[in-house]
Order: structure tokens, then C-alpha cells, then sequence
């Protein structure tokens, strides 16, 4: 028996490009057979539609509505649905689970973290940290940055990416890395779940709440690319045509690391 999760989802309720509220989604995953999703909107720094200059809790309180819209739609109807938020920095975004909606009220502080400060207090904090499609390049987005000692986990195939390569190489980099993998829709628009375009990640046991769904994540309970729900063939290429803007790696201080990116992948985890 395995469990099917969504892992990354957006509401128009704070996501600026999102169309869909929390609640619609729910009879969609319902129909596609998953047991829950987790909700995460873009967060302070990505594409909120939120005004950055609300005082700190009225500002969480407002980032929660589309993730409590969908879990009182889901409670009604049986889908769990778990908290998370999307963070972005220079083009590179994380998705961060486990902390909730309390936590955040406590520490204002979030809004400035570095990736380095991200990681150590999710770390603390019993959350995971995932790269969320990491090798997604846009016009808009100069260098593709890595932090590997930064994560815990990988999103290695995203319905979101206009290249598969992309996700290739993101399963290329996790294996590398030897961190956890993970899959999401990155859904945005109903018309998306109409379409069937679901990804998500199967998990043996059935998580209780956000914390623990965040936990399994980080403990690689998605045990490889046979519990990713994606569309079929999408892991199939190497991806070594995928990367056609300039990379930088960062090490645990956020500072670059002088290497190409094809050695690094060869050479192994040792940055
Ligand atoms: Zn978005
Ligand atoms: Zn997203």
C-alpha cells in the first residue's frame, strides 16, 4: 500500500500567478487517488501577491489563507493537506516543510534569512529543506545556483519544466548527492489537474501531519524514481543538453566554489 502526496502546490490566495483558491483543488487530487497535498505558496521574497510592509503576523496570517482554505475543504471531504512555502533567493527556490503557521509568527526573522540561516533553522527546527527544479532556467534567471551542503533533499521532476532535461539533470545532481528525491506538479492553474498533469511522490506510510510528512521527505522515504508519480519517459534523458546558463556552486557559507559543474558531477560529493 502506498500513500501519493502532492508536494508543491499554489493558491491565488498569496501566490501572485496562481489562479486557483486552496479549495478547488481538492475534488481533483481526490479523483486522482492522492491522500494529501501540501500547500506551498510563493513566500516572502517569490511572487506573493501580500504587501511586504504588513506588520510581521498580519502578514503570516495572510500567507496561511489559501493552505487553510484547502485544509477546511479537505478535512470536509478526506484529503489531508499539510502547510510548506517556496522560497526564492537568485533564481534558485526551495520548498520548506515542516515548520507551521505558529512557528512562523515567532520568527520574523525568516524574511531575511540567508540560505545558510534557512537550512540550520529548518534543520533545527525538524523541517526539510528541497531545491525545488533546480536546473529550471529562464530568460530572467542569469546563473543556475546550486547549494548542495544546503538542502536535504531534491526535487528531481517538476510538471512545471518547460525542458525535461532539466529534470534529468536534477536526478543526475541528487544521485550525485546522494540526497533524497522528491517530485511535484509546482500547479498553479485548475486547468493543470483538469489536464492530469499530477506529479507528487508515493510514501509507504501515511504521514499525520505536516512535521512528519517533512520527516519522511528528509529520511528518503521516497526510496527512488519508482515512488515518483511523473509522466512516463521523463527521467529517460541524460540532460547533458539541458544546461545553456552559467551555474555556480555554492559550498556551506554561500560562497562560490571554483568548479564546473560536468566535474563536479563526475567527481563525486566532495565539494
Ligand atoms: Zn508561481
Ligand atoms: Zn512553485
Amino acid at each position: 500500500m502506498a500513500y501519493l502526496y502532492e508536494t508543491h502546490l499554489h493558491t491565488c490566495q498569496s501566490s501572485a500567478c496562481a489562479s486557483a483558491a486552496g479549495r478547488e483543488y481538492i475534488p481533483y487530487y481526490l479523483d486522482a487517488g492522492y491522500s494529501g497535498i501540501v500547500v506551498t505558496d510563493h513566500f516572502f521574497r517569490g511572487n506573493s501577491t501580500l504587501d511586504p510592509y504588513l506588520p510581521w503576523r498580519a502578514w503570516v496570517r495572510e500567507f496561511c489563507r489559501g493552505y487553510e482554505d484547502a485544509r477546511e475543504e479537505g478535512a470536509r471531504r478526506g484529503l489531508d493537506v499539510f502547510f510548506g512555502w517556496e522560497e526564492t533567493f537568485e533564481g534558485d527556490d526551495y520548498l520548506v516543510y515542516g515548520l507551521d503557521k505558529e512557528w512562523l509568527l515567532e520568527h520574523p526573522e525568516v524574511r531575511r534569512w540567508t540560505r545558510r540561516e534557512q537550512y540550520q533553522a529548518v534543520q533545527a527546527a525538524g523541517g526539510c529543506v528541497v531545491h525545488a527544479h533546480p536546473f529550471r532556467q529562464h530568460d530572467y534567471i542569469e546563473e543556475v545556483c546550486l547549494a548542495p551542503r544546503l538542502i536535504d533533499a531534491v526535487e528531481v521532476a517538476n510538471a512545471g519544466n518547460r525542458e525535461q532535461g532539466y529534470d534529468a539533470l536534477a536526478l543526475r545532481y541528487a544521485e550525485k548527492l546522494g540526497l533524497p528525491l522528491s517530485a511535484g506538479s509546482d500547479i498553479h492553474h485548475i486547468e493543470q489537474a483538469e489536464a492530469g498533469e499530477l506529479y507528487g511522490v508515493y510514501l509507504r506510510e501515511k504521514p499525520e501531519n505536516s512535521a512528519a510528512f517533512a520527516a519522511m521527505i528528509k529520511a528518503g522515504e521516497v526510496r527512488g524514481t519508482a515512488d515518483l508519480r511523473i509522466e512516463a519517459g521523463r527521467l529517460e534523458s541524460r540532460g547533458d543538453e539541458a544546461l545553456h546558463t552559467p551555474l555556480k556552486i555554492l559550498d556551506e557559507t554561500e560562497q562560490p566554489i571554483s568548479r564546473n559543474f560536468w566535474d563536479f558531477l563526475r567527481a563525486g560529493t566532495n565539494t
